[in-house]
């Protein structure tokens, strides 16, 4: 049977003046949102977003810029290819909105273990398989979706182009995380950045155990994570049901007992305070 949609008029002027709002603020009729809105969620924190106005505004209340460290990598059947991305850029626009600053597009590619197998170049998750304990054990295989390899010395050219033109552009503080390898990189470099560049860079490891941002690969972690981010993206159904059957390419605790959008919550609440105190101590001091 065919269902009819019957409006009453109250109806029908709500849904008009819905339509009629939503109209005039993609066309910038509505007034100019006030980037240093003490409202967090009103906030434009996107720097691909903000025009030279509203970036001025925003550099000049906190000089921080934030680089998701993202891949496009095989993370379990059930997550996105871009989890990495995902999750830090996620994080980052809370994080911009509490602590101020301006998040930075996400970049893909970061460098990983590589191993040579029959002439065959595997990274990361690839061969992580092999010399993991019975019932987590896979073969070695080239994980579908993975695009994300750049050697060390690629990574470190990406980098510190960015870093130049952000210190260019204004800013003093540069926050980076997400993909583990990129993110250990970059903290290993921190010195050098002070020096190279006079920018003041951390990454977001840290806290309690198992409640950092990005601290397993796939399992209860970033599934949750993503979760809480990106809920219309995941896929609990595409694992396997059977307890006993490992997911492959997935290291940390089980995301199909113990993954919930409650737990990205609470681990985004907590690190998002975490950090927006650490950050506005380095302000403190920028400011003197
Ligand atoms: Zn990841």
């Amino acid at each position: 049977m065919k269902k009819i949609a019957v409006f009453t008029l109250p109806a029908l002027i709500f849904l008009f003046l819905g339509i009629f709002s939503g109209f005039s603020r993609t066309e910038g009729k509505q007034p100019t949102q006030d980037v240093t809105s003490t409202k967090p969620s009103e906030q434009k924190v996107l720097y691909a977003e903000l025009t030279p106005q509203e970036f001025r505004e925003r550099i000049a209340a906190a000089p921080i810029a934030y680089l998701p460290l993202g891949t496009l990598e095989w993370h379990g059947e059930h997550l996105p290819l871009g989890s990495d991305g995902l999750q830090s850029y996620g994080f980052f626009i809370r994080l911009a909105r509490e602590a101020g600053g301006i998040v930075l597009p996400m970049l893909f590619l970061g460098p990983d273990r590589r191993v040579e197998v029959d002439g065959r170049e595997l990274y990361g998750m690839d061969t992580l398989g092999e010399n993991r304990p019975e019932g987590k054990r896979y073969k070695n295989q080239q994980l579908a979706g993975s695009a994300y390899w750049v050697p060390e010395e690629t990574f470190m050219t990406i980098i510190e182009a960015t870093l130049k033109q952000l210190k260019r552009a204004g800013f003093k503080i540069v926050v980076a995380h997400g993909h583990g390898p990129s993110t250990g990189f970059f903290n290993k470099n921190k010195d050098r950045w002070k020096e190279k560049f006079g920018l003041e860079t951390f990454s977001c490891w840290g806290g309690p155990q198992g409640m950092g941002i990005q601290v397993d690969h796939a399992a209860m972690n970033e599934t949750s994570l993503v979760m809480a981010l990106r809920p219309e993206l995941v896929r609990m159904d595409r694992l396997p049901e059977d307890p006993n059957s490992w997911p492959v390419g997935i290291s940390g605790k089980d995301p199909r007992t113990l993954a919930s959008a409650g737990l990205g919550e609470e681990i985004l609440k907590l690190q998002t305070e975490r950090m927006a105190k650490i950050l506005s101590q380095e302000l403190a001091k920028i400011d003197k």
